[in-house]
Protein backbone atom coordinates (compact mmCIF):
# COMPACT_ATOMS: atom_id res chain seq x y z
CA UNK A 1 0.00 0.00 0.00
CA UNK A 2 0.77 3.32 -0.57
CA UNK A 3 -0.12 6.93 -0.49
CA UNK A 4 -0.40 9.45 -3.36
CA UNK A 5 -0.71 13.20 -1.96
CA UNK A 6 -2.23 16.00 -3.81
CA UNK A 7 -3.05 19.68 -2.82
CA UNK A 8 -6.50 20.59 -3.16
CA UNK A 9 -8.88 23.20 -3.29
CA UNK A 10 -12.27 24.01 -1.70
CA UNK A 11 -14.71 27.11 -1.28
CA UNK A 12 -14.92 28.72 1.86
CA UNK A 13 -17.83 27.33 2.92
CA UNK A 14 -16.91 24.06 2.76
CA UNK A 15 -13.37 25.35 4.40
CA UNK A 16 -15.31 26.31 7.34
CA UNK A 17 -17.26 23.36 7.34
CA UNK A 18 -14.23 21.05 7.38
CA UNK A 19 -12.84 22.89 10.48
CA UNK A 20 -15.89 22.78 12.74
CA UNK A 21 -16.05 19.14 11.30
CA UNK A 22 -12.28 18.85 13.11
CA UNK A 23 -12.83 20.69 16.10
CA UNK A 24 -16.08 18.03 16.79
CA UNK A 25 -13.58 14.99 15.94
CA UNK A 26 -10.89 16.48 18.04
CA UNK A 27 -13.75 16.41 20.98
CA UNK A 28 -14.64 13.04 20.03
CA UNK A 29 -10.98 11.75 20.17
CA UNK A 30 -10.95 12.95 23.86
CA UNK A 31 -13.86 11.71 24.78
CA UNK A 32 -13.31 8.37 23.68
CA UNK A 33 -9.32 8.63 25.36
CA UNK A 34 -11.06 9.58 28.71
CA UNK A 35 -13.67 7.35 28.84
CA UNK A 36 -10.84 4.40 27.85
CA UNK A 37 -8.54 5.87 31.05
CA UNK A 38 -11.93 5.95 33.09
CA UNK A 39 -12.81 2.31 31.88
CA UNK A 40 -9.38 1.12 32.40
CA UNK A 41 -9.11 2.80 36.58
CA UNK A 42 -12.04 0.67 37.35
CA UNK A 43 -11.59 -2.56 35.61
CA UNK A 44 -8.15 -2.73 35.06
CA UNK A 45 -8.97 -3.08 31.18
CA UNK A 46 -8.08 -1.39 28.05
CA UNK A 47 -11.48 -1.21 25.59
CA UNK A 48 -10.91 -3.03 22.52
CA UNK A 49 -11.63 -1.99 18.34
CA UNK A 50 -15.04 -2.97 18.37
CA UNK A 51 -15.82 -1.53 21.68
CA UNK A 52 -13.91 2.01 20.95
CA UNK A 53 -16.29 2.20 17.43
CA UNK A 54 -19.23 1.01 19.88
CA UNK A 55 -18.53 4.26 21.64
CA UNK A 56 -17.95 6.38 19.04
CA UNK A 57 -21.77 5.55 17.38
CA UNK A 58 -23.31 6.23 20.68
CA UNK A 59 -21.65 9.44 21.41
CA UNK A 60 -22.85 10.21 17.62
CA UNK A 61 -26.09 8.82 17.71
CA UNK A 62 -26.34 11.31 21.16
CA UNK A 63 -25.36 14.56 19.22
CA UNK A 64 -26.73 16.44 16.47
CA UNK A 65 -24.01 17.98 15.64
CA UNK A 66 -21.80 15.11 15.90
CA UNK A 67 -24.27 13.27 12.87
CA UNK A 68 -22.81 15.97 9.95
CA UNK A 69 -19.80 14.36 9.87
CA UNK A 70 -20.05 10.87 8.13
CA UNK A 71 -20.36 8.10 10.15
CA UNK A 72 -17.55 6.16 9.01
CA UNK A 73 -15.31 9.16 9.32
CA UNK A 74 -16.61 9.52 13.09
CA UNK A 75 -15.54 5.96 13.77
CA UNK A 76 -12.26 6.25 12.83
CA UNK A 77 -11.26 8.43 15.24
CA UNK A 78 -11.56 5.47 17.25
CA UNK A 79 -9.33 3.63 14.83
CA UNK A 80 -7.18 6.70 15.44
CA UNK A 81 -7.36 6.52 19.31
CA UNK A 82 -6.66 3.06 19.55
CA UNK A 83 -3.40 2.84 17.44
CA UNK A 84 -1.76 5.19 19.37
CA UNK A 85 -2.93 3.43 22.77
CA UNK A 86 -2.02 0.07 21.33
CA UNK A 87 1.72 1.89 19.78
CA UNK A 88 1.69 3.13 23.86
CA UNK A 89 1.06 -0.78 25.20
CA UNK A 90 3.67 -2.19 22.91
CA UNK A 91 6.50 0.17 24.04
CA UNK A 92 6.70 2.25 20.94
CA UNK A 93 5.63 5.22 22.47
CA UNK A 94 4.06 7.60 25.00
CA UNK A 95 0.57 7.28 26.21
CA UNK A 96 -1.74 9.17 23.31
CA UNK A 97 -2.20 13.05 24.70
CA UNK A 98 -5.47 15.18 25.17
CA UNK A 99 -5.90 16.55 21.79
CA UNK A 100 -5.63 20.55 21.14
CA UNK A 101 -8.21 21.41 18.25
CA UNK A 102 -5.35 23.59 16.41
CA UNK A 103 -3.36 20.34 16.28
CA UNK A 104 -6.22 17.97 15.16
CA UNK A 105 -5.93 18.75 11.17
CA UNK A 106 -7.13 15.84 9.55
CA UNK A 107 -10.27 13.58 9.00
CA UNK A 108 -10.10 10.26 7.33
CA UNK A 109 -12.70 8.32 4.80
CA UNK A 110 -12.00 4.73 5.80
CA UNK A 111 -14.21 3.26 2.67
CA UNK A 112 -16.84 5.01 1.51
CA UNK A 113 -18.57 8.64 1.69
CA UNK A 114 -16.10 9.86 -1.02
CA UNK A 115 -16.99 9.70 -4.89
CA UNK A 116 -15.30 11.08 -7.38
CA UNK A 117 -17.69 12.89 -9.86
CA UNK A 118 -15.55 13.79 -12.76
CA UNK A 119 -11.43 14.85 -14.06
CA UNK A 120 -10.80 17.09 -16.58
CA UNK A 121 -7.09 18.18 -17.89
CA UNK A 122 -5.67 21.56 -15.84
CA UNK A 123 -4.69 24.39 -18.01
CA UNK A 124 -0.49 23.72 -17.36
CA UNK A 125 -1.57 20.43 -19.51
CA UNK A 126 0.36 17.97 -17.32
CA UNK A 127 -1.47 17.90 -14.39
CA UNK A 128 -5.31 17.32 -13.88
CA UNK A 129 -8.40 18.52 -11.71
CA UNK A 130 -10.32 16.10 -10.07
CA UNK A 131 -13.33 16.55 -8.31
CA UNK A 132 -14.34 14.82 -5.47
CA UNK A 133 -17.04 14.79 -3.69
CA UNK A 134 -16.79 14.15 0.21
CA UNK A 135 -19.53 13.29 2.19
CA UNK A 136 -20.99 15.76 4.87
CA UNK A 137 -18.29 18.31 3.75
CA UNK A 138 -18.87 19.20 -0.02
CA UNK A 139 -16.86 19.37 -3.50
CA UNK A 140 -13.06 19.41 -3.50
CA UNK A 141 -10.88 20.22 -6.61
CA UNK A 142 -7.69 18.12 -6.52
CA UNK A 143 -4.56 18.79 -8.21
CA UNK A 144 -3.26 15.24 -9.41
CA UNK A 145 0.17 15.07 -11.18
CA UNK A 146 -0.17 11.37 -12.09
CA UNK A 147 -3.69 9.59 -12.52
CA UNK A 148 -5.14 7.87 -9.46
CA UNK A 149 -5.41 3.89 -9.64
CA UNK A 150 -8.99 2.16 -8.98
CA UNK A 151 -7.68 0.50 -6.12
CA UNK A 152 -7.96 3.27 -3.81
CA UNK A 153 -8.93 2.36 -0.66
CA UNK A 154 -9.54 5.50 1.25
CA UNK A 155 -9.44 8.84 1.13
CA UNK A 156 -7.74 11.37 3.59
CA UNK A 157 -7.70 15.48 4.22
CA UNK A 158 -5.74 17.69 5.62
CA UNK A 159 -5.81 21.40 6.28
CA UNK A 160 -2.13 23.08 7.25
CA UNK A 161 -1.77 25.93 10.11
CA UNK A 162 -1.90 28.27 6.87
CA UNK A 163 -5.11 26.60 5.46
CA UNK A 164 -4.24 24.97 2.39
CA UNK A 165 -5.89 22.01 1.88
CA UNK A 166 -4.37 18.74 0.90
CA UNK A 167 -6.18 15.25 -0.15
CA UNK A 168 -4.15 11.73 0.35
CA UNK A 169 -5.51 8.41 -1.61
CA UNK A 170 -4.14 4.99 0.13
CA UNK A 171 -4.03 2.88 -2.63
CA UNK A 172 -3.40 -0.61 -2.58
CA UNK A 173 -0.86 -2.95 -4.16
CA UNK A 174 2.58 -1.73 -4.68
CA UNK A 175 4.79 0.86 -6.24
CA UNK A 176 7.29 -0.71 -7.87
CA UNK A 177 10.56 1.04 -9.54
CA UNK A 178 12.43 -0.95 -12.11
CA UNK A 179 16.46 -0.30 -10.92
CA UNK A 180 19.40 -2.16 -11.73
CA UNK A 181 21.05 -4.29 -9.35
CA UNK A 182 25.04 -2.62 -8.48
CA UNK A 183 25.83 -5.59 -5.94
CA UNK A 184 27.02 -3.23 -3.60
CA UNK A 185 26.36 -2.92 0.01
CA UNK A 186 26.76 -0.16 2.58
CA UNK A 187 26.31 1.26 5.90
CA UNK A 188 24.76 4.66 6.91
CA UNK A 189 26.40 6.36 9.37
CA UNK A 190 23.92 9.25 10.24
CA UNK A 191 25.38 12.61 12.08
CA UNK A 192 25.12 16.22 12.65
CA UNK A 193 28.23 17.26 11.21
CA UNK A 194 27.92 15.08 8.44
CA UNK A 195 24.63 14.27 7.37
CA UNK A 196 25.66 11.13 6.43
CA UNK A 197 28.62 8.95 6.10
CA UNK A 198 28.67 5.62 3.74
CA UNK A 199 31.06 2.77 4.83
CA UNK A 200 32.33 3.10 1.12
CA UNK A 201 33.61 6.81 2.26
CA UNK A 202 30.90 8.82 0.88
CA UNK A 203 29.18 11.83 3.07
CA UNK A 204 26.74 14.14 2.39
CA UNK A 205 26.96 17.49 3.81
CA UNK A 206 23.74 19.21 6.12
CA UNK A 207 22.56 21.18 3.63
CA UNK A 208 22.58 24.88 3.80
CA UNK A 209 18.94 25.64 3.78
CA UNK A 210 18.00 23.98 7.15
CA UNK A 211 20.76 26.25 8.99
CA UNK A 212 19.35 29.40 7.23
CA UNK A 213 15.84 28.61 7.88
CA UNK A 214 16.99 27.70 11.88
CA UNK A 215 17.84 30.99 12.43
CA UNK A 216 14.85 32.56 10.83
CA UNK A 217 12.93 30.32 13.34
CA UNK A 218 14.43 31.30 16.47
CA UNK A 219 14.27 34.74 15.12
CA UNK A 220 10.30 34.70 14.40
CA UNK A 221 9.50 32.55 17.53
CA UNK A 222 11.02 35.09 19.58
CA UNK A 223 8.88 37.58 17.63
CA UNK A 224 5.78 35.40 18.23
CA UNK A 225 6.45 35.35 22.16
CA UNK A 226 6.09 38.78 22.61
CA UNK A 227 2.86 40.01 21.30
CA UNK A 228 -0.09 39.08 23.09
CA UNK A 229 -1.88 36.23 22.87
CA UNK A 230 -4.94 35.84 20.53
CA UNK A 231 -4.17 39.66 19.12
CA UNK A 232 -4.23 40.59 15.30
CA UNK A 233 -0.38 40.84 15.66
CA UNK A 234 0.40 37.79 17.49
CA UNK A 235 -1.82 35.99 14.57
CA UNK A 236 0.15 37.60 11.93
CA UNK A 237 3.39 36.09 13.47
CA UNK A 238 2.26 32.79 14.28
CA UNK A 239 1.00 32.65 10.30
CA UNK A 240 4.61 33.38 9.39
CA UNK A 241 6.11 31.03 11.77
CA UNK A 242 3.85 28.54 10.49
CA UNK A 243 4.50 29.33 6.50
CA UNK A 244 8.62 29.08 7.33
CA UNK A 245 8.14 25.79 9.08
CA UNK A 246 6.06 24.85 5.72
CA UNK A 247 7.87 25.81 3.60
CA UNK A 248 11.17 23.68 5.83
CA UNK A 249 9.92 20.96 6.27
CA UNK A 250 8.40 20.70 2.52
CA UNK A 251 12.33 21.12 1.23
CA UNK A 252 13.54 18.92 3.89
CA UNK A 253 11.24 16.43 2.96
CA UNK A 254 12.03 16.80 -0.70
CA UNK A 255 15.84 16.56 -0.09
CA UNK A 256 15.57 13.30 1.91
CA UNK A 257 13.50 11.86 -1.14
CA UNK A 258 15.95 12.99 -3.58
CA UNK A 259 18.87 11.47 -1.71
CA UNK A 260 17.04 8.08 -0.61
CA UNK A 261 16.58 7.65 -4.43
CA UNK A 262 20.06 8.71 -5.47
CA UNK A 263 20.88 6.16 -2.46
CA UNK A 264 18.17 2.90 -4.38
CA UNK A 265 20.22 3.73 -7.46
CA UNK A 266 23.71 2.92 -5.81
CA UNK A 267 23.10 0.24 -2.83
CA UNK A 268 21.07 -3.02 -3.31
CA UNK A 269 20.99 -3.18 0.80
CA UNK A 270 21.59 -0.21 2.87
CA UNK A 271 22.61 -1.23 6.71
CA UNK A 272 21.03 1.93 9.26
CA UNK A 273 21.11 2.09 13.26
CA UNK A 274 17.67 1.06 14.41
CA UNK A 275 16.62 4.28 15.76
CA UNK A 276 14.12 2.20 18.30
CA UNK A 277 16.85 0.95 20.13
CA UNK A 278 18.46 4.23 20.51
CA UNK A 279 15.36 5.63 21.99
CA UNK A 280 15.42 2.88 24.28
CA UNK A 281 18.86 3.41 25.33
CA UNK A 282 18.66 6.83 25.51
CA UNK A 283 18.73 8.49 29.08
CA UNK A 284 15.88 11.23 29.91
CA UNK A 285 18.44 14.04 28.99
CA UNK A 286 18.02 15.86 25.98
CA UNK A 287 18.84 18.45 24.25
CA UNK A 288 17.14 20.04 21.73
CA UNK A 289 20.12 19.33 19.12
CA UNK A 290 19.85 15.57 20.39
CA UNK A 291 16.09 15.83 20.15
CA UNK A 292 15.67 17.73 16.66
CA UNK A 293 18.26 14.75 15.27
CA UNK A 294 16.08 11.98 16.18
CA UNK A 295 12.97 13.65 14.96
CA UNK A 296 14.83 14.36 11.22
CA UNK A 297 16.12 11.20 11.61
CA UNK A 298 13.37 8.77 11.95
CA UNK A 299 11.67 11.16 9.14
CA UNK A 300 14.81 10.57 6.66
CA UNK A 301 14.94 6.44 7.67
CA UNK A 302 11.28 6.00 7.52
CA UNK A 303 11.57 7.94 3.67
CA UNK A 304 14.60 5.69 2.76
CA UNK A 305 13.04 2.25 3.66
CA UNK A 306 9.90 3.39 1.61
CA UNK A 307 12.24 4.40 -1.34
CA UNK A 308 14.33 1.34 -1.03
CA UNK A 309 11.25 -0.93 -0.79
CA UNK A 310 9.60 0.75 -4.02
CA UNK A 311 13.40 0.01 -5.85
CA UNK A 312 13.14 -3.91 -4.95
CA UNK A 313 15.76 -3.08 -2.80
CA UNK A 314 16.15 -3.82 1.50
CA UNK A 315 17.00 -1.33 4.46
CA UNK A 316 18.18 -3.11 7.77
CA UNK A 317 18.50 -1.69 10.80
CA UNK A 318 21.03 -2.65 13.01
CA UNK A 319 21.78 -1.94 16.91
CA UNK A 320 23.76 1.22 16.91
CA UNK A 321 25.16 0.90 20.78
CA UNK A 322 28.80 2.18 20.78
CA UNK A 323 28.96 1.74 17.09
CA UNK A 324 31.17 5.38 17.27
CA UNK A 325 33.26 4.36 20.40
CA UNK A 326 34.80 0.55 18.51
CA UNK A 327 37.13 0.70 16.99
CA UNK A 328 36.23 -1.40 13.65
CA UNK A 329 39.33 -2.80 13.11
CA UNK A 330 39.93 -4.57 16.22
CA UNK A 331 36.55 -4.10 18.07
CA UNK A 332 38.37 -2.20 20.88
CA UNK A 333 36.54 0.30 22.97
CA UNK A 334 37.67 3.92 22.99
CA UNK A 335 36.47 6.62 25.04
CA UNK A 336 35.56 9.37 22.18
CA UNK A 337 34.12 12.98 23.27
CA UNK A 338 31.79 14.33 21.17
CA UNK A 339 34.90 16.62 19.64
CA UNK A 340 37.01 14.00 18.73
CA UNK A 341 36.19 13.83 15.05
CA UNK A 342 39.25 10.92 14.28
CA UNK A 343 39.37 7.47 16.47
CA UNK A 344 43.04 6.36 16.64
CA UNK A 345 43.47 2.43 17.70
CA UNK A 346 46.72 1.04 18.63
CA UNK A 347 45.62 -1.67 16.23
CA UNK A 348 47.29 1.05 13.12
CA UNK A 349 43.75 2.05 12.80
CA UNK A 350 43.37 5.91 12.64
CA UNK A 351 39.70 6.66 10.88
CA UNK A 352 37.56 9.96 10.46
CA UNK A 353 34.74 8.81 13.10
CA UNK A 354 31.95 8.71 11.33
CA UNK A 355 33.09 6.61 9.14
CA UNK A 356 34.63 4.01 11.50
CA UNK A 357 30.51 4.08 12.91
CA UNK A 358 29.59 3.36 9.37
CA UNK A 359 31.84 0.45 9.24
CA UNK A 360 30.81 -0.73 12.58
CA UNK A 361 27.40 -1.17 11.72
CA UNK A 362 27.59 -3.06 8.72
CA UNK A 363 29.66 -5.05 10.55
CA UNK A 364 26.91 -6.02 12.60
CA UNK A 365 24.23 -6.35 9.52
CA UNK A 366 27.24 -9.60 8.74
CA UNK A 367 29.31 -7.58 6.10
CA UNK A 368 32.74 -7.65 6.80
CA UNK A 369 34.57 -3.91 6.12
CA UNK A 370 36.63 -3.33 3.44
CA UNK A 371 40.51 -3.87 4.80
CA UNK A 372 41.50 -1.02 2.47
CA UNK A 373 41.18 2.17 3.96
CA UNK A 374 38.91 4.57 1.53
CA UNK A 375 39.23 7.96 1.13
CA UNK A 376 36.26 10.16 1.95
CA UNK A 377 34.09 12.15 -0.87
CA UNK A 378 31.39 13.94 -1.39
CA UNK A 379 28.30 11.49 -2.59
CA UNK A 380 27.50 14.10 -4.94
CA UNK A 381 29.58 17.10 -6.45
CA UNK A 382 29.41 20.26 -4.90
CA UNK A 383 27.81 21.66 -8.00
CA UNK A 384 25.04 19.08 -8.63
CA UNK A 385 24.35 19.30 -4.48
CA UNK A 386 22.82 23.19 -5.08
CA UNK A 387 20.75 21.96 -8.26
CA UNK A 388 19.33 18.71 -6.10
CA UNK A 389 18.62 21.00 -2.94
CA UNK A 390 15.68 23.13 -3.20
CA UNK A 391 15.00 26.61 -3.34
CA UNK A 392 14.68 28.25 -0.21
CA UNK A 393 12.89 31.69 0.13
CA UNK A 394 13.84 33.57 3.66
CA UNK A 395 10.74 35.37 4.75
ZN1 LIG B 1 41.80 -1.20 16.81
Amino acid sequence: MYTLRFRAYASPDVLRELKSQLRLLCEAYNTLRYADITFHERDGKWLNKTELRQLALNLRRQDPDYQRVHSQVFQNVADRYCEARDRFLQGLARFPREKKPERYRSLVYPQSGWKILSTRPARSGKKSWIYLSLSGLGVFKVLVHRPLPDSVSRVAVKVTPTNKLFVSFLVEGDLHVQTENTGKVAALDLGISHLLVTSDGHYVDNPRFLERALLKYRSLSRLLSRKRKGSSNWEKARLRLARLLERVINAKTDFYYKLANALAKRYDVLVIEDLNVVKMTRDGSRTLNRHLRDVSFSRFSFILKWVFQKHGKEVLQVNPAYSSQTCSRCGKKHHLSLSDRVITCQCGLVLDRDLNASLNLLRRAGWEPPVEPVEMRPLWQASSMKQEAPPFRAG
